[in-house]
């Protein structure tokens, strides 16, 4: 696949309001770098990038936006609409549950009602979607994945190595986590290939413009906007969407649903995304996170678009595809 030959459009009002985000936030040096995975600590802190993609294929880019940085945590999203695809909901709500579970990322804890993990956007919830993509992938699962990434953002993607190897070497919290999924039926075959799946997807390399593209290709219903590929069924997109916005940010994700309203997925490499539904993606990218994990400059630059321009579900302005695609023609 060769990269996308789209255009960034510069005059444009979503470009100045990015522009205006950008600007307002760069300063800002809150938060540090996660270091637990030894490799991530090298991200440059001040990178700060923030992109707009829209559903109709258009890209509005402001600042960092094509500086690498490993997806983490947003793979979580991606991974658990397929999964959906691959097993099907039952199989899948048999492994993982939807609720928020108010507990911060990596947190070992299970549903006391039924011992499974709360939800698929955190690290227990995403060990288990790895472990089923396995079940029914094999070894093909990392390419199969990696694959519909990349159709989503519209490029060939590829994995940080160094990351990789970082967090297969430091990854013994996970490790418990996997083992623990193992004893109480959340995983039913190998932990080391669920983990490895896990560490792979997480160690995926992206910029805040794959991430804008992806979260289009979601905000598209499946398809990238550009190459019309499909990268998503449409069923499971809507699923995952509804889980993005009631789990995507860990443990600040009701703050998130009552301030912004946007379904998005955060990850502790400085990314997040967000999903406008049938209107955009959004990608920001900002490696300085707050005690939750979450990147501060890309928390501040959603609450200001989402004010700015009504992005929040339940504005009474949103009123769907119509509102963006009067500023977009
Ligand atoms: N790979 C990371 C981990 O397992 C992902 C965590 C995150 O982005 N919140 O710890």
């Amino acid at each position: 696949m060769e990269a996308s030959n789209q255009t960034v459009e510069p005059d444009n009002e979503l470009y100045h309001a990015l522009q205006r985000a950008w600007n307002q936030h760069k300063d800002n040096g809150d938060g540090v770098v996660a270091d637990y995975i030894p490799e991530l600590s090298r991200a440059d802190p001040d990178h700060f990038g923030v992109a707009i993609a829209t559903a109709n294929g258009k890209l509005y880019a402001v600042g960092d936006v094509e500086v690498p940085f490993t997806i983490q945590s947003v793979s979580k999203a991606f991974a658990f609409c397929l999964a959906l695809e691959i097993a099907g909901p039952q199989r899948v709500s048999g492994r993982v549950g939807v609720e928020p579970s108010g507990d911060p990322f990596n947190a070992i804890v299970f549903d006391p009602d039924t011992n499974r993990p709360f939800n698929p956007m955190v690290n227990a919830g995403a060990i288990a979607i790895s472990g089923l993509l396995c079940e029914y992938l094999g070894n093909d699962a990392f390419d199969f994945l990696l694959n519909r990434f990349s159709i989503a953002a519209g490029r060939r993607l590829t994995v940080d190595e160094k990351v990789y190897a970082s967090e297969f070497e430091t990854g013994h919290r996970n490790r418990a986590i996997a083992h623990l999924l193992l004893a109480n039926g959340a995983l039913a075959g190998s932990p080391d290939k669920a983990l490895d799946l896990y560490f792979k997807q997480c160690s995926i390399s992206v910029t805040a413009v794959d991430l804008a593209r992806m979260g289009a290709t979601f905000a598209n219903m499946g398809q990238n906007p550009l190459e019309k590929s499909i990268a998503f069924e449409l069923t499971s997109v809507r699923r995952t969407l509804s889980v993005m916005f009631t789990c995507g940010m860990y443990d600040y994700a009701g703050h998130w649903a009552y301030d912004v309203g946007i379904p998005a997925k955060s990850g502790v490499g400085g990314g997040i995304v967000g999903v406008i539904n049938r209107q955009l993606g959004i990608g920001t990218y900002s490696p300085r996170l707050d005690r939750k994990g979450n990147s501060v400059r890309g928390i501040a630059t959603f609450e200001m678009l989402a004010e700015e321009f009504g992005l929040h579900a339940f504005d009474c302005t949103n009123v769907g595809s119509t509102f963006i695609s009067s500023l977009i023609r």
